[in-house]
């Protein structure tokens, strides 16, 4: 038996208990992990409360990403004793998940434990720190003279991770945030600038003041429009959430008339390739100094509790779920 977050339809909705679960026997191209460590993202907290119909199987063990050991593998690219680490794919969604104390996933589902990071730091970053990176890459033609970068929703997972990343590369960063009080937090991470969320969340004109030369966004909605409308000449925007919203109240000016581009992200079906260039420069560029400033460690026993905190936009940096 393995120890599991479980959540179950009910009949109103849905319920998530701490529970025993049987993991389901190997197939060919399998392998089964211990996981050592897992996580919570936003999608984590969305799948939890069920505030979104992320969950598209039930019963479901949440958990989009974990790192650990490979206990048993029918998978030519695995063997017992690996280190590995998985995110996206639909796991936690789909396929039984990381807040667990073991999992059987595909084995094309998995990288291996990026060489400098421990099974610890990989999941300090975790898939909102890889989706950080996915938008930095997206972000690589732009020359860190020629202006400012802005990142939003700055406390949070993939922002606290994208303005440190940003910061090393030499970018100036303005971190914005509806936490005034999280300025001493973002300075740490290399903010140059705080930005009031307040200023962006106006209804967004056509086209306003440019402000920055790039954007790394997670919330979407008028936030996201208010930094298009900001953008400078030639400018581009890597949009990879919706914590504010799923809309995007904007018009075709910045793309028209001033060549604005916007980058969409995703971390979940990214190719292998891609994800294992993105976990490399994670272990290459990331300052473990840094991780430790983002991290806050809940037990798997308190992950129900905790899922709430992020649809009230209370989570600073990252959740990490110590199982093993
Ligand atoms: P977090 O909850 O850790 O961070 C989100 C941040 O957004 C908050 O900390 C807050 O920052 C800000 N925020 C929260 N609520 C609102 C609101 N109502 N209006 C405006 N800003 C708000 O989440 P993650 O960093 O884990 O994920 C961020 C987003 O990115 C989510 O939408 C998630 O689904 C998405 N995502 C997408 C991926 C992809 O593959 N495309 C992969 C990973 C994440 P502050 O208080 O500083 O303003």
């Amino acid at each position: 038996m393995t120890r599991a977050i479980v959540i179950e339809k009910t009949g109103e909705g849905q319920s998530a208990s701490l529970s025993d679960i049987t993991l389901p026997a190997l197939a060919a191209g399998d392998v089964c992990v211990d996981i050592a460590y897992s996580t919570l993202n936003y999608k984590d907290g969305l799948a939890l409360t069920g505030a979104a119909p992320v969950v598209r199987r039930f019963p479901m063990v949440p958990g989009v990403d974990f790192s650990g050991v490979v206990r048993e593998s029918r998978h030519p690219d695995y063997k017992a004793g690996e280190r590995v680490v998985l995110n996206g794919w639909s796991v936690g969604e789909k396929y039984w998940g990381g807040l667990a104390e073991s999992a059987v996933v595909r084995g094309d589902f998995l990288v291996p434990l990026p060489e400098g990071l421990s099974l610890r730091q990989t999941m300090i970053l975790g898939t909102a720190g890889y989706t950080a990176m996915l938008c930095v890459q997206a972000l690589a033609g732009v020359d860190p003279a020629s202006g400012t970068v802005v990142v939003t929703g700055a406390t949070g997972g993939v922002g606290s991770v994208a303005v440190a990343l940003l910061a090393a590369r030499g970018y100036r960063v303005a971190a914005v945030t509806g936490r005034a009080s999280e300025t001493d937090y973002l300075t740490r991470l290399g903010a140059r600038e705080i930005v009031d969320r307040a200023d962006l969340s106006a209804k967004p004109r056509p086209l306003a003041t440019e402000r920055w030369v790039a954007g790394v966004d997670v919330v979407g909605g008028e936030v996201l429009a208010n930094v298009l409308s900001m953008t400078a000449y030639g400018g581009t925007v890597a949009a990879c959430g919706l914590a504010g919203s799923m809309d995007l109240p904007t018009s075709v000016a910045p793309f028209i008339l001033r060549g604005v581009t916007l980058r969409g992200i995703d971390s979940v079906m990214c190719p292998l390739p891609a994800r294992r260039a993105a976990w490399q420069a994670l272990a290459r560029e990331i300052d473990a100094a840094q991780l430790d400033t983002i991290a806050r460690e809940v037990p798997l026993a308190d992950v129900i509790d905790t899922a709430a905190d992020f649809l009230g936009g209370k989570v600073r940096g990252r959740i990490v779920v110590p199982i093993h």
